[in-house]
This record gives structure tokens, sequence and C-alpha cells, in this order.
């Protein structure tokens, strides 16, 4: 068995792997939602959930192979938005046991014991669209999910693409009862300097370290170029790893979240960012010590390949 996610933090940096969702999109697999309805309002429409882990597991089992093939130490199970109550609104909510299972047996399959197996947990959804007043409900969906995660046989958890610092907060409090260990991202937007309720980098760092987590950061909405500096002042604030999958889509200085680009999600190839981005920030991520380095949406097996190169230049 490799080493346990502990103790490949603390002997180095810790090469992720990339998007799913968005690459299974463009694969033809899974549905963006964008034909009916607004999508990137971050108001809980019923796109991009996970149910490919049953209706086409060979697609996602070669995509986890490419990806490890790549150089990836950990593979993430496809679990995210996999709630029941997202998984009921994209017409799915019954299966929401076997999309979870299926979904780290594939993951697992792909690592071989070779790399790890992460379960994907993010935002319910449900805070944007009720307000705080959802908070018990989101605390038992998230309970829910992460019990099918840990009988599903995972290694440890990532909660990640969480808006909203208090919604992090419950999970990785659901995170702490389950006994798993979790690495905890945020994904800032529109901007940078806060997340949707009001916290700076600094702040959700600081949060989330307190409430247990291995390691925290940022993922996804950013390339890496404008994750930086948020990623600096999260580092600044915490002793715990610090943890980056960014996104290979470019933002401007009026928004830096491309779910929030008016070419999100049917003109994403006009703002794709390069791979070579990528392995600029697998250096600068090893030389600033960043421990946890993988990418997000537009990140296919050649921008993992990219970060390997990058972390290896860094030597
Ligand atoms: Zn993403």
């Amino acid at each position: 068995m490799p080493p346990r996610i502990l103790e490949l933090l603390e002997n180095g940096v810790v090469l992720g792997d990339g998007g799913y969702l968005l690459e299974l999109e463009r694969r033809g697999y899974v549905d963006s939602g964008s034909r009916r309805e607004k999508v990137g309002t971050g108001r809980g429409s019923g796109q991009f959930t996970p149910e490919v882990a049953i209706e086409h597991p060979e697609a996602l089992r070669l995509l986890h192979q490419e990806f490890f093939n790549a150089g990836s130490g950990v593979l993430q199970a496809l679990t995210f938005f996999a709630t029941r109550e997202k998984l009921n609104r994209a017409g799915y909510g019954a299966q929401t046991e076997v999309i979870n299972q299926a979904a780290v047996r594939l993951a697992r399959e792909a690592a071989d014991d070779r790399a790890l197996v992460a379960g994907s947990v993010s935002r319910t959804q449900l805070f944007e669209r009720e307000g705080p007043s959802a908070a018990s409900h989101a605390r038992d969906l998230f309970a829910e999910q992460i019990r099918l995660l840990r009988d599903a046989g995972v290694d440890f958890l990532i909660l990640e693409t969480f808006f909203r610092l208090d919604e992090m907060l419950l999970a990785l409090d659901c995170a702490a009862k389950s006994g798993l260990l979790a690495v905890a991202t945020m994904s800032f937007r529109p901007l940078i300097t806060q997340c949707s309720d009001g916290h700076t980098p600094a702040e959700c760092a600081r949060a989330m370290a307190d409430a247990g987590a291995i390691a925290v950061g940022a993922n996804c909405e950013q390339e890496p170029e404008r994750m930086l500096p948020l990623l600096r002042q999260m580092r600044e604030s915490v002793k715990v790893p610090i943890a980056a999958q960014p996104a290979a889509f470019r933002t401007t200085a009026e928004c830096h979240s491309f779910t929030r680009m008016p070419q999100f999600p049917d003109e994403l190839e006009t703002i794709q960012v390069s791979r070579k981005a990528f392995t600029a920030f697998g250096r600068i991520a090893k030389t600033e010590g960043i421990r946890y380095v993988g990418g997000c949406c537009g990140c296919n097996a050649a921008y993992v390949r990219a970060l390997a190169d990058g972390l290896a230049e860094a030597k």
C-alpha cells in the first residue's frame, strides 16, 4: 500500500489529478445543462452531475487511467455533486448509493494500490437557494455522502469548490465525525479577495485548519497565475500544508472566476489556458512550499503531466 496522505504531504509535493466533469462533458458523457437553463448562476441548476459513473463507467475508468499514467499520486473519485439532494434535482436521487459506490470502485481500480483514492465532496447548492437556514439539511446530506464514501473505502476526503465558509465548516465537522482525514479547498468568486459569505482567503485558511483540515487551499475558478496571490495569503496564515487545484481558463481583472465569464459553459475553448502555465505553476508551487497540486476544470492528463514537469524542474 502507498503511504497514507499525511506521510505523502510530509515527504514532498503530492501530485493530484485533473478535472473530471468538464473533460467528460467535452467527450459527450456529462450534461452541462446549458440547453435547459442559464448555468453559471451558482443558484443550483441541474448541470454537471456524476451519473457517468453508472451510465458510462468505461469513460470514467479511462479518464482515471489517463491521470494515473500522467503521474497522479491521488485519484479523486467522481463523487462531486453526488449528495442525494443534488442528484435528486438531476433525476438520480434514487441512485445516490450506487453512484457514490461505483465512482469509488472505478477510481480504486485505476489506482491499483499505487495511488490514493480521495472522495470528493462539494457544496450542496442549498445555501445559494435557501440561505443559511439550509444548514441542518446540508449537514444531513454531507453526513450521508461521507458515510457512503467511507463505507466504499476512500483513503481520505477532498472537500472542494465550496463558495461559502459556513457550509465548508459543516462539511469539515461531518468529516471529523466520520474519522476520515480531509483536505479542504474553497473556490473564490467573483473575485479572489473573499468567499461568498465574506471571508478573506487568510480567514478561510485559518478556520479550515482550526476545524481539522490536514491541508487547506483553493481549487477551481481561476487559472494558476490568478490563484497564486490568494494561495500566498493562505500560506502565510496557517501551519498546515497548502493545497491548490486551479482551473485552466483565463479570467480577467474584473472577473476572477471562469464560471462567471460569458464563455461558460459553451465557449470555454476560447479561454483555455495552455498547459505551459501549469508547468510554471508546478515549479512555483514547489519553490513556494505548496504541498498538494493538481488541476481542476479544463485540465486533462496533459496538464497533469505539465505539472509533473514543473515539479521536477524545481528540484
Ligand atoms: Zn473546477
